[in-house]
């Protein structure tokens, strides 16, 4: 398995030298807005992460922790106007990636039952989007969020 803590891969995608599949679509306050950096069963799975390289919640630089929730809260509509999302889930787990990041996480009418919720997490490489309909749904959310 690859680690993704050394080098760290949310530094990485903060500083742009790995691009997750969409991109990044927004970028304030020490957040980065972007695709999920690993093969994807939902369209616009996104993740909001520090610019700043820290473990939690706890140590967020009060700029970016100021703005989590007005940014969440915009991708989340973003998630349900732009790709018609029934519900947006919101996970910080980080047991896996040390460096903070927020997953928002869509649910649609077509969503199977074993992707909904926490579902989506354990998703079989089966599952897996192609690349092309990722990078479409983020294309739809970047004009959603007027990025
Ligand atoms: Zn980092």
């Amino acid at each position: 398995m690859v680690d993704v803590n050394s080098p760290c891969l949310g530094c990485a995608i903060a500083q742009g030298t790995v691009r997750p599949v969409g991109g990044v679509l927004v970028r304030a306050s020490g957040l980065v807005l972007h695709g999920v950096a690993s093969p994807s069963p939902l369209p616009g799975w996104l993740v909001l992460t520090s610019e700043e390289h820290v473990r939690g919640l706890w140590d967020l630089p009060a700029a970016a922790a100021r703005e989590l929730g007005p940014l969440a809260s915009r991708a989340a509509r973003a998630l349900r106007e732009a790709l018609r999302a029934e519900h947006v889930y919101a996970f910080v787990l980080g047991d896996v990636l040390h460096h903070f990041h927020l997953h928002l996480v869509p649910r649609f009418a077509d969503t199977p039952a074993h992707l909904r919720g926490r579902g989506a997490f354990d998703a079989r490489p089966a599952d897996a989007l192609a690349p092309e309909v990722l990078e479409a749904a983020a294309a739809a959310l970047a004009r959603g969020l007027g990025s």
